[in-house]
């Protein structure tokens, strides 16, 4: 593995960035500690600092030469709202928020590399640094777009990075295409007439209706979808009543959607409007169906097959494994590669071993309370980002 040796060096200075981050999580644009320290660490690093950017974002800039070719490499910054188990010393200081997600590593492997390419500045380009919060909740990335980062700092494609558990340490997983799922999220309210539990003909009963839609639901996974577009449709969520003895007014529902193309979504949700109106009608009930979708992360072909090679260059060739299986998870960076060409990759974690003494009992697995980022792929990580970097801006197509 061609780890880059002064960016091994200075790992002490990253680890520690990224404990910081651990002890102090912030959630979706509530992360002020964390851009103030992100801001600060890059100014020391000699990188302009824009700031302001979806809220609590922070934008750095590196130009060096002409600065014609551009580059724009993300980290996301938010944490989750749950209560850490691990009792180890970096735990998080704040109750019912946590880094959950890796974002802290994130944020540490890009200050790396920043580092690093301050120092050096051994290209003709310009760099751009992204941090955009609200990843988990809040689509901070998406606000970014809106907002006009890239009008305002112009890349000719973009790159994300994600700490992927499960996967083997120095493996990298990429491919073209979906990478990550989109996701339709819904609330369905059926609104019946209340009636007396022993006089269930006096009314119109919303509990019974949401059932029958909560089975009816799933026949469209089956029945009407394709078999060979993948796609999972979960009600996570049927709330109604108060009383034993009474058939409540109203009940609701909610769940999620994740397919990889838009076309399936658009099906999912046509057929579900259609089920959800006519079983109410059939049972004499009102509905509303609200739904709010995100888009699929799809890798462009000609830059993921670029950062494929440099994954290449940096681990074993047979540690990169460029057709990996896309995962049903979503992220907001799809909204940067609606923007832009670019590709977001998996990084792997491990299996948990790294994990310190006084970690909880739970798997080292994402948005679990037992998580921990683990600090041995952070060099890795930060000298991937300066030789994707270094190459793009250094290519003659
Ligand atoms: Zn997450
Ligand atoms: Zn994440």
């Amino acid at each position: 593995m061609r780890t880059i040796p002064e960016i091994k060096a200075a790992e002490g200075e990253t680890r520690a960035l990224r404990r910081w981050f651990h002890a102090h999580p912030e959630l979706a644009f509530e992360e002020t500690e964390t851009s103030d320290l992100i801001a600060k660490t890059l100014k020391e690093y000699g990188v302009e600092v824009h700031r302001g950017l979806g809220r609590t974002g922070v934008v750095g800039v590196l130009r060096v030469g002409d600065g014609k070719r551009s580059i724009g490499l993300r980290a996301d910054m938010d944490a989750l709202p749950m209560q850490e188990l691990n009792g180890f010393a970096h735990r998080s200081q704040y109750p019912g928020k946590m880094h959950a997600c890796g974002h802290d590593g994130h944020m540490a492997m890009l200050l790396g590399a920043a580092r690093h390419l301050a120092r050096t500045r051994d290209f003709d380009g310009t760099i751009v640094f992204i941090f955009s919060p609200a990843e988990e909740n809040g689509s901070g990335a998406k606000v970014m777009v809106d907002e006009g980062i890239f009008r305002q700092f112009p890349v000719d494609a973009v790159f994300g990075l994600h700490n992927w558990p499960g996967l083997p340490v120095n493996n990298f997983g990429i491919r073209p295409g979906p990478i990550l799922a989109g996701c339709t999220n819904f609330d369905i309210r059926i609104i019946g007439v209340g009636a007396h539990a022993a006089f269930p003909h006096d009314g119109k009963d919303p509990i019974l209706t949401g059932s029958l839609i909560v089975t009816a639901l799933q026949g469209i996974i089956t029945r009407n979808k394709n078999p060979m577009d993948a796609a999972v449709l979960s009600v996570t969520q049927f709330n109604g009543g108060e009383a034993r003895n009474i058939v409540p007014d109203t009940a609701t529902l909610a769940g999620t959607i994740r397919a990889f193309d838009e076309k399936t979504l658009d099906l999912i949700e046509s057929r579900m409007q259609t089920i959800v109106q006519n079983i109410s009608a059939a049972h004499e009930c009102g509905a509303e169906l609200i739904i709010k979708r995100y888009l699929p992360t799809v890798n462009t072909p000609a830059e993921t097959r670029f950062a494929g090679e440099v994954m290449k260059s940096i681990v074993n060739e047979a540690k990169v494994d460029a057709d990996v299986v896309p995962t049903m998870g979503s992220e907001d960076f799809a909204y940067m590669l609606q923007a832009r060409p670019g590709a977001f990759a998996f990084l792997g974690a491990g299996d948990g071993e790294h994990r310190e003494e006084g970690h909880g009992p739970g798997p080292c697995a994402l948005h679990n309370t037992s998580y921990d980022f683990n600090d041995e792929i952070l060099s890795l990580g930060s000298t991937y980002w300066v030789e994707l970097s270094r190459r793009w801006l250094a290519r003659t197509a």
